[in-house]
């Protein structure tokens, strides 16, 4: 047995996962959270039941050797369960990535060099990763790009009508993310729909959201730009918005750049139109009548809409349209009005098909033509591991 371990290491969080990437089994996972914070938690998760840590947990360093501990006592053992690499996500791979890369010093001051366009990400991927090659060091260690999907997406998409001076200086272009889930799963429809000719809108609804246009394999298109703010309405970040409400912002109402961040960033979206970041409570308010929840609801699909229609338009048409991520996976509602009012484009969901309770890969337009519309759950983590061993 091969397996990969893959992690993903946030600002106060490390999330985990063992797996066989021939098979995608999956062996253990877990997650560290609230690093740095007066109580933290492990919790490792194997066939037979989740054991957890709840001291607090200073830093990422002491996190990982926690995971590591938890490994030798609760299982799989690391040694026995033959691990030849470990696999990192890391945000932002700017225009030097296309693809995975075996990460040595080098690689490692590049992640560093790209953190002032993923000032969130790359920071906290990088201490992930120094702190895991420190400790597991009989291994290679390899970095996946969520951008790397997105390299080469053509020209007239990537760049902003941005005087090209300044824009090169600051390397301001669209690099996207969420380009690992975007990848596995329009491969998964592409294996799914027995076509590789296909032209593809795939829409990964999380916490985080994002679209993309792939035209037989490769992206042509996608919403998020030079950082994952843009685009869909998402948990707590805006999506699109006019530039110049930062300047009317900061002449205004007196804020920083700093404050402008945070309030698109973690104080928007649909945490900044109902007060809830989780789409599942937004929904709970508007059943109770709260107008502002229905508001946010009709907000949110609306953008998806535009960006479908968009997509469309870019691609001259559209064979395939899947919803992936929490909300594309969970929320049947959201999926009928995403897709509300596209027929046009041949778009249509199936009520019952929509609203069947299953998991797993699924169609969910109607037979009998049309546009294919899908729910993919996405697997990152196994896009990573996949893409680990191919490059070793
Ligand atoms: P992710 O970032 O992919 O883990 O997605 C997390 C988000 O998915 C949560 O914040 C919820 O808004 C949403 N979500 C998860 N389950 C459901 C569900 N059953 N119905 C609606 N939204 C859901």
């Amino acid at each position: 047995m091969s397996t990969v371990l893959v992690i993903n290491s946030g600002s106060s969080s490390i999330k985990y996962k063992l797996l066989e990437p021939e098979s995608g089994d999956a062996l253990a996972s877990g997650i560290v959270e609230r690093i740095g914070e007066d109580s933290g938690r492990v919790a490792h998760t194997t066939g037979d039941g989740t054991t957890e840590l709840t001291d607090p947990v200073p830093d990422h360093a002491e996190g990982l050797r926690r995971v590591l501990e938890l490994f030798e006592r609760a299982g799989p053992s690391l040694a026995e369960a033959g691990v030849v690499a470990v696999g990192h996500r890391v945000v932002q791979g700017g225009q030097r990535y296309d693809g995975p890369v075996v990460i040595d010093r080098a690689v490692e001051a590049e992640i560093d060099r790209l953190s002032p366009v993923a000032p969130l990400h790359n920071p906290p991927n990088l201490t992930g990763i120094r702190v895991a090659r420190e400790l597991l060091r009989d291994v290679p260690h390899v970095a996946v790009f969520d951008t790397a999907f997105f390299h080469d997406l053509p020209a007239a998409a990537a760049t902003y009508a941005l005087d090209r001076e300044v824009a090169a200086t600051y390397r301001v272009r669209r690099y996207g993310a969420h380009g690992t889930s975007h990848q596995y799963v329009s491969g998964r429809v592409s294996d799914l729909l027995g076509r590789e000719d296909l032209r593809q809108v795939v829409l990964h609804l999380g916490n985080g959201a994002s679209a993309s246009a792939v035209v037989a394999g490769r992206a042509v298109e996608t919403s998020m730009g030079l950082t994952p703010l843009e685009g869909l309405v998402m948990g707590t970040r805006t999506g699109d918005i006019d530039p110049a409400v930062t300047f009317h912002l900061a002449r205004n109402a007196g804020m920083s750049v700093d404050e402008i961040d945070e309030l698109y960033n973690k104080r928007s979206g649909l945490k900044g139109l109902t007060g809830q970041n989780d789409l599942r409570e937004v929904w709970r308010l508007a059943d109770d009548g709260d107008p502002q929840a229905a508001l946010a609801l009709e907000i949110y699909a609306h953008r998806i809409r535009k960006y479908v229609g968009a997509y469309a338009a870019a691609m001259g048409g559209i064979d395939a349209l899947t919803f992936t991520a929490g909300v594309g996976e969970n929320d049947a509602r959201m999926r009928a009005l995403a897709a509300d009012g596209l027929a046009f484009l041949g778009i249509r969901v199936d009520p019952g098909r929509n609203a069947s309770r299953g998991r797993g890969e699924r169609v969910i337009s109607p037979d009998g033509g049309g546009v294919t519309v899908l729910v993919v759950p996405t697997n990152e983590e196994l896009e990573i591991a996949r893409q680990t061993v191919s490059l070793l």
